[in-house]
């Protein structure tokens, strides 16, 4: 056992303190349950975490009440998918909100009527295309009142010999342009960060490398003058050349420059939880401390 470390919480792996910012659980399309997320970030060493469920923030009280019990701080976390008229579909994380917000508890519940019926049709597609699988066993895999996501239905497509792996799913049949592919639907860049400032939290903009390239900057700088806190620049698919392209970025505009593994569990088998991929992913109690500092 480490030594009882009262400010801090415990080492990581007894290094420096270390927190992860990005989670998932199986509130969406993660495969560790908010307690059993928690209980793995105490066995990764981590002091803090945020669990941002896809559209979702009900995994926080039960996640909260295991960290107090294991020592590990959990913060209000949430990730919303907006559409851009310009750059395209892009990921927005919600931080230290008020999670009992009317107005953003409505919202979410209503995106998460979506997915279902997105789920529908794209089981609707895949049947289509020639595939045996019904919505039923997709909705199986999606637990008691979860976000239901395209992982859901690549679990299935896995089980039944349709995918090799869950990538193989995504590069088959889920991905933009495959047979499978339903839009979902996605809000506007500025009512998902109006509905974060409102219930009185933080925003920053995740994974920045999934927007394409040309249209990255403009939207960051769009995004800052609409009140934009902070651009994910650790994240387990930035390599060095993205961090210090989006680093650069947050120092220039003022924003804090968050990260997070994006941990899904057994969904992605190649992302560890407060580590990324092979170890890019360190985030320090500095940037959760920075992202206070922003509250209003
Ligand atoms: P959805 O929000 O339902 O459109 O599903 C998107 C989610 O699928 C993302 O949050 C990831 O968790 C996962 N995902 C997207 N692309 C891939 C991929 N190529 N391999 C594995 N998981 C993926
Ligand atoms: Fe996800
Ligand atoms: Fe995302
Ligand atoms: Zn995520």
């Amino acid at each position: 056992m480490r030594p009882a470390n009262p400010f801090s919480g415990p080492p990581a792996l007894g290094g420096p303190v270390r927190i992860d910012l990005h989670t998932h659980s199986t509130v969406s399309d993660g495969t560790l349950t908010p307690a059993q997320l928690v209980a793995h970030a105490r066995e990764r060493g981590l002091a803090a975490l945020a669990l941002t469920d896809h559209d979702h923030v009900g995994g926080l009280a039960e996640a909260r009440r295991e960290g107090e019990r294991l020592g590990v701080e959990v913060v209000a976390g949430v990730e919303l998918s907006a559409e851009d008229p310009e750059a395209g579909e892009l990921h927005l994380l919600g931080y230290l909100f008020d999670e009992e917000d009317p107005a953003l508890l409505a919202r979410l519940e209503a995106l998460r009527d979506a997915r279902a019926l997105r789920g529908a049709r794209m089981v609707e597609r895949l049947r289509e295309a020639g595939l045996d699988v019904s919505l039923d066993e997709v909705v199986r895999e999606v637990a008691p009142g979860a976000s239901l996501g395209r992982p859901h239905v690549a679990r299935v497509l896995v089980a039944k010999g349709h995918a090799a792996s869950i990538e193989d799913a995504f590069d088959r049949w889920l991905g933009e342009g495959r047979p499978g592919h339903v839009p979902k639907e996605r809000l506007a860049p500025e009512e998902a960060m109006g509905l974060i400032h409102a219930a009185g939290g933080v925003v920053s903009l995740a994974h920045p490398v999934t927007i394409r390239d040309e249209k990255q900057e403009a939207l960051v700088r769009r995004l800052a003058a609409l009140g934009l806190d902070g651009i994910e620049v650790v994240h387990s698919k930035h390599g060095p050349h993205e961090r210090s392209r989006f680093g650069g970025w947050a120092k220039a505009l003022g924003l804090v420059a968050t990260g997070g593994s994006d941990f899904h569990g057994a969904n992605k088998p190649d992302v560890e939880l407060g580590d990324g991929k092979r170890g890019n992913v360190r985030v320090g109690p500095e940037t959760l401390a920075a992202l206070r500092q922003r509250l209003p």
